[in-house]
């Protein structure tokens, strides 16, 4: 059976995103001083990644699962840091569960 890759599973669902305005923000030049980089690990959406060529975080919203991880998981996030807040997407926007 082929593996799916984790673009296609996410497929599966639907999402109504607004592309302009992420409910998430992460500043990505400040990220260059985190020291775990824990959210490139802990989104089952795979949305965050380290960027090796530029040293940089990599980050889409299109594809949350809106399940809160990353905002547990990042003090920045949890904190609201400058730079950095977590919301969920603006009325009827975001994921729409169509398994599980
Ligand atoms: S865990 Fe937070 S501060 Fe660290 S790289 Fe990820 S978003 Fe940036
Ligand atoms: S809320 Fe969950 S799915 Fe969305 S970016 Fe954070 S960890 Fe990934």
């Amino acid at each position: 059976m082929k593996k799916l890759s984790m673009d296609d599973r996410l497929l599966v669902n639907r999402f109504d995103s607004d592309d302009h305005n992420s409910h998430i923000l992460v500043d990505k030049d400040a990220c260059r001083t985190c020291e775990h980089r824990a959210c490139t690990t802990c989104c089952p959406a795979e949305r965050y990644k380290w960027d090796l060529i530029n040293d940089k975080l990599s980050f889409d919203h299109v594809g949350c699962l809106e399940c809160g991880n990353c905002r547990l998981i990042c003090e920045r996030l949890n904190r609201n840091m400058p730079g950095y807040s977590w919301n969920y997407p603006g009325q009827g926007m975001g994921i729409v569960y169509r398994e599980g």
